[in-house]
């Protein structure tokens, strides 16, 4: 069975930091993103673009992610979207998962635990 969410321990978190931000009304410019980090008590930086027809879409760095410790430091105010964020939905053939986090290591280390779990008879 999946977990309800991601193991984010250790992760180094692409998803913070080399990010594509699109919900059903289509990709967030930087003009979208903004205002929902600074809302948060932090900020985006530009870090790339990806060309579309209509217009070039940037990727975002949160400024909020801590390298060091490898965590957000505004978890109790993060935005909406960072709270039902699931890399394990993205589309493996979609652009995001180039500059994006391993998801095969995940799923890798998701199968491992569950395989331990069968195996003591624990839930994973
Ligand atoms: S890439 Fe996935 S596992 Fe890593 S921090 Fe983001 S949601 Fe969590
Ligand atoms: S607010 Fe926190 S969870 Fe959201 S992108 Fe920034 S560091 Fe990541």
């Amino acid at each position: 069975m999946t977990a309800s969410y991601p193991d984010c321990a250790s992760c180094e978190a692409p998803c913070c930091r080399r990010q594509f931000m699109e919900d059903d009304d289509g990709w967030f410019s930087l003009a979208h993103a903004r205002p929902l980090y600074r809302a948060a008590g932090t900020d985006v930086k530009v870090v790339g673009w990806y060309p579309r027809e209509d217009g070039r879409q940037p990727m975002l760095e949160c400024q909020g992610f801590d390298v060091a410790h490898l965590a957000c430091t505004v978890y109790d105010r993060r935005p909406e979207h960072c709270r039902v964020y699931d890399c394990r939905d993205d589309d493996p053939d979609e652009r995001q998962q180039r500059p994006h986090c391993d998801i095969a290591r995940h799923r890798r280390a998701e199968a491992v635990r569950a395989r331990a779990a069968a195996r003591t008879g624990r839930t994973a």
